[in-house]
C-alpha cells in the first residue's frame, strides 16, 4: 500500500501494541505500526503476514502512511514514555488529527495532554484497555474518553476489535476529558481488591487448612462453576495446576511472596481519599501489596512476634462453603465501593459516565469480568443514579444472606492469626454502611474539645461549642 493509505497507526509495538495491531488488522482495517526498535517493527510485519499491515521505526514515514485526518493509538508506558511520544509525534500531525493514549496514564496527565494538544488543534483521547496480552489480541474491554467527535471517528474500529459479551461490544463512549482513563483506574482498583480477597482465601486454604495445590485447583475450578464465575477465579485454578519445570513442585509455591504494582491501585486509593469516598477493601489490597514488600522485616518478625497457637478444628467442608459465600459477598462489596467512587468522580469531574455502560463493557474482555456484572448492570439499568450497589434490593440481599459467612471467615482469621485485611475491610464497610448511628459523634466531641471545631446536635439545628473542662 502507498502513502496516506492506512486506517490507523499504532505507536509502541510491545505486548499490547503488537497484539492490538494484529487484532485491528484481523478485523479488516489497515494498520501501520511504529516502534523505535526496528526488530519490533519487523516482528509486526512478520507476525501479520498481511499486506494491509506494515511497520516502521521512522516517525516521519509513519505519519506519511496514515490516512488523513490521522488516527494514532499509543501503547507505551505511562509517564515519561507517553510524554516523549507526544512530544515526538505532535509536530508530525496536522490540525484535526487524533492521538489516543491507550496506556495506563494517570487521569490528571490525560487532562493536561488534552489541553496542550487542543491548543495545537489536535484531538486527544485517553482510553483504558484491559485484558492483557490475550485480550489485546482477541478482544479487550475498551474504556475510551475524550471529545465525542473523536470517539465517533474511531468507533467502528474500536467496536470491531473489542471483546463481545452476549453479542455486544465491550466498548462505550464514557465521557469527556479523562473519563476513560479514570474508569480504567477504578477498574484496576477493583482488580486489586478482588485479587487480594482471592489471595486471602488461598491463604486460609494453605495456611489454615493445609490444602495441597491440587486440592485448591479443584476447588477454584468448582468455584468458577458457581456464582463466583469470573476470569480471576478461572486463572487462579489454572495457576494452581501449574508445575515448576525445575523442581516438579507447584510453581506457585516457588514464587516469592512479594506482590509488585505499577500504581493504578494506589492512584485509586489516593483519589478516593480526595473525593472522600470510602473504598476500604481496595485500600487494604494496596496496603497488603506494600506489606508484602517488607519480606526481610516479616521474616525477622516471624521469629519474635507471637500469634495464636491453635490450628483449625472446625469442619473443613463447612468452612470452605462459608469461604465461597463470603468471597462472593466481599466481591460485590468491592465492585460496590469502586462503582460508588466512579459515580462520585463522574459528578465531581463532569464526566457524565453511564454506570450501566461501565458494567456492560466490563462483562467481557477485561480482568474483572465476572458473572455478577450482569446483576450489577441490571441494577444500574433499573436505577441509573443508584448511589451504592447495597441500595439495590437484589445485590443487597445477595450480600445480606452471606453476612454470617463473612463473620465466620473473619472469626477464623482472628482465631488462627491469619491476615485477612480485605475480608475484614469488606465486612466493616458492610457494617458501617448499615449503621444508622456510628460512633463518629465521639470524634466530633473530641474535635470540639481540643480544637473548638463545633458539632451538630441530633435535636436542634445549628452548630454548637461546649467548654469541655480542659481549658
Ligand atoms: P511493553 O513494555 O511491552 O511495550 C511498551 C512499548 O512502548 C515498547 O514498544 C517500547 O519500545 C515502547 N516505549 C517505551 N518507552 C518509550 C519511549 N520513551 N518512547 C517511545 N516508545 C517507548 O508494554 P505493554 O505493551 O505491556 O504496555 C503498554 C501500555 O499498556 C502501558 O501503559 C501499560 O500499562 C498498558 N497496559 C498493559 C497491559 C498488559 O497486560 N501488559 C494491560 C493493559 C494496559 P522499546 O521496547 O523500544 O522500549
Amino acid at each position: 500500500m502507498g502513502t496516506q493509505q492506512y486506517d490507523i497507526g499504532v505507536v509502541g509495538l510491545g505486548t499490547m501494541g503488537l497484539n492490538l495491531a494484529l487484532n485491528i488488522a484481523e478485523h479488516g482495517f489497515s494498520v501501520v505500526g511504529l516502534d523505535r526498535d526496528p526488530a519490533k517493527a519487523q516482528a509486526l510485519r512478520t507476525d501479520a503476514g498481511n499486506p494491509r499491515v506494515t511497520a516502521t521505526d521512522r516517525p516521519g514515514a509513519f505519519a506519511e502512511m496514515l490516512k488523513q485526518p490521522r488516527a494514532v493509538l499509543m501503547l507505551v508506558p505511562a509517564g515519561p514514555a507517553v510524554e516523549g511520544a507526544i512530544h515526538e509525534f505532535a509536530p508530525l500531525m496536522a490540525t484535526g488529527d487524533l492521538l489516543i493514549d491507550a496506556g495506563n496514564s494517570h487521569f490528571k496527565d490525560t487532562d493536561a495532554h488534552a489541553r496542550a494538544l487542543a491548543s495545537k488543534g489536535l484531538l486527544f483521547m485517553g482510553m483504558g484497555v484491559s485484558g492483557g496480552e490475550a485480550g489485546a489480541r482477541h478482544g479487550p474491554s475498551l474504556m475510551p474518553g475524550g471529545p465525542r467527535e473523536a470517539y465517533d471517528r474511531v468507533r467502528p474500529i474500536l467496536e470491531a476489535v473489542a471483546a463481545k459479551a452476549d453479542g455486544e461490544p465491550c466498548v462505550a463512549y464514557l465521557g469527556p476529558g479523562s473519563a476513560g482513563h479514570y474508569t480504567k483506574m477504578v477498574h484496576n482498583g477493583i482488580e486489586y481488591g478482588l485479587m487480594e480477597l482471592i489471595a486471602e482465601a488461598y491463604g486460609f486454604m494453605i495456611r489454615g487448612l493445609g490444602m495441597t495445590a491440587d486440592q485448591m485447583h479443584d476447588l477454584f475450578h468448582n468455584w468458577n462453576e458457581s456464582e463466583l464465575n469470573s476470569f480471576l477465579i478461572e486463572i487462579t485454578a489454572l495457576v494452581l495446576a501449574k508445575r515448576d519445570d525445575k523442581t516438579g513442585r507447584p510453581l506457585v509455591d516457588m514464587i516469592l511472596d512479594v506482590a509488585r504494582q505499577k500504581g493504578t491501585g494506589k492512584w485509586t486509593s489516593q483519589d478516593a481519599m480526595d473525593l472522600q469516598v470510602p473504598i476500604p477493601t481496595i485500600d487494604s489490597a494496596v496496603a497488603m501489596r506494600d506489606l508484602s514488600g517488607y519480606e526481610h522485616e516479616r521474616n525477622a518478625a516471624n521469629q519474635t512476634l507471637p500469634g495464636p497457637r491453635n490450628s483449625f478444628d472446625g469442619d473443613q467442608a463447612v468452612f470452605l462453603t462459608q469461604l465461597r459465600q463470603a468471597l462472593y459477598a466481599a466481591m460485590i462489596l468491592t465492585y460496590g465501593q469502586g462503582m460508588a467512587m466512579l459515580r462520585r468522580a463522574s459528578e465531581t469531574y463532569g464526566y457524565h459516565i453511564s454506570m450501566e455502560a461501565v458494567a456492560r463493557i466490563w462483562r467481557g474482555g477485561c480482568i474483572i469480568r465476572a458473572a455478577v456484572l450482569e446483576d450489577i448492570r441490571a441494577a444500574y439499568k433499573k436505577r441509573p443514579d443508584l448511589p451504592n450497589l447495597l441500595m439495590d434490593a437484589r445485590l443487597a440481599q445477595a450480600v445480606a444472606m452471606r453476612q454470617g459467612d463473612m463473620r465466620a471467615v473473619v472469626r477464623t482469621a482472628v482465631g488462627l492469626g491469619l491476615p485477612a485485611a480485605a475480608f475484614m475491610a469488606s465486612l466493616s464497610y458492610y457494617d458501617g454502611y448499615r449503621s444508622a448511628r456510628l460512633p463518629s459523634n465521639l470524634i466530633q466531641a473530641q474535635r470540639d474539645c481540643f480544637g473548638a471545631h463545633t458539632y451538630e446536635r441530633i435535636d436542634a439545628q445549628g452548630t454548637f461549642h461546649t467548654h469541655w473542662g480542659t481549658e
